[in-house]
């Protein structure tokens, strides 16, 4: 005969709460996707890729791939996913008098997140894009749809911090910048960028999303980005 003991009466209790707690797990795994939305990758982006490791970043590879170790976070200073993505999606810059000089090949990151939060993937995390004069070699870059109009939401930050601890968990990541804090890394040996005269200003996204970023990241134990 079966006692009923102070224990196994609180075992449904248990067993419920194992199960809330499985359900809660998953609901909040579940916010967390990446839809793939490929730019285009072709032969000539390839090429032009190489030709900018070589060139700029003084690096000659077979394949243009990176080793990443930073995550660079940016704006888009458009204010919307599709244009933003049809800006990105060919091999080469039009137009932009600015950085043409040093190459022809488009900007672009390897990912992108919309106002609500969600994360779309242009590129295969270690495949190279030019978002961060010096340092796209070992960056990773983060665009988000907004700018000094459209501050960057709470949903965004969400994702941000969601996007950089999925790839802290697959890469050796040991910074997480602002764009506007990419000069503080030239004085140091990650910073590869032949011409000393190629720089160009930055205030995306900005010291304070990036101060929330980092406290909510405070566990990571990142590396401070170097004073100049
Ligand atoms: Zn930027």
């Amino acid at each position: 005969m079966l006692t009923i003991t102070p224990a196994l009466r609180k075992s449904p209790i248990l067993i419920l709460a194992l199960a809330m707690f499985q359900i809660s797990c998953a609901t909040s795994q579940a916010t967390f996707r990446i839809f793939d939305k490929p730019i285009t990758w072709n032969a000539e982006r390839e090429e032009l890729s190489l030709k900018y490791l070589k060139e700029r970043h003084g690096l000659e590879k077979e394949t243009a791939s990176i080793d990443p170790q930073m995550v660079v976070v940016h704006w888009t200073a458009i204010n919307s996913i599709e244009v933003t993505f049809d800006v990105f999606n060919p091999s080469t810059l039009g137009g932009r008098e600015d950085l043409t000089g040093a190459s022809n090949l488009n900007v672009s990151s390897q990912f992108l997140i919309d106002r609500d939060g969600t994360i779309f993937r242009l590129l295969p995390d270690t495949t190279f894009a030019r978002h961060v004069i010096g340092l796209n070699y070992l960056a990773i870059g983060i665009e988000n749809v907004g700018g000094s109009d459209s501050p960057l939401t709470k949903e965004q930050l969400k994702a941000n911090e969601k996007l950089i601890r999925y790839l802290k968990r697959k890469y050796p990541i040991e910074y997480v910048i602002g764009h506007h804090e990419y000069q503080n890394f030239q004085t140091t040996d990650l910073w590869k960028e032949t011409d000393p005269d190629y720089r160009t200003v930055k205030s995306d996204p900005g010291d304070a999303f990036m101060q929330k970023l980092r406290k909510n990241l405070t566990d990571l134990n990142l590396k401070p980005v170097p004073k100049l």
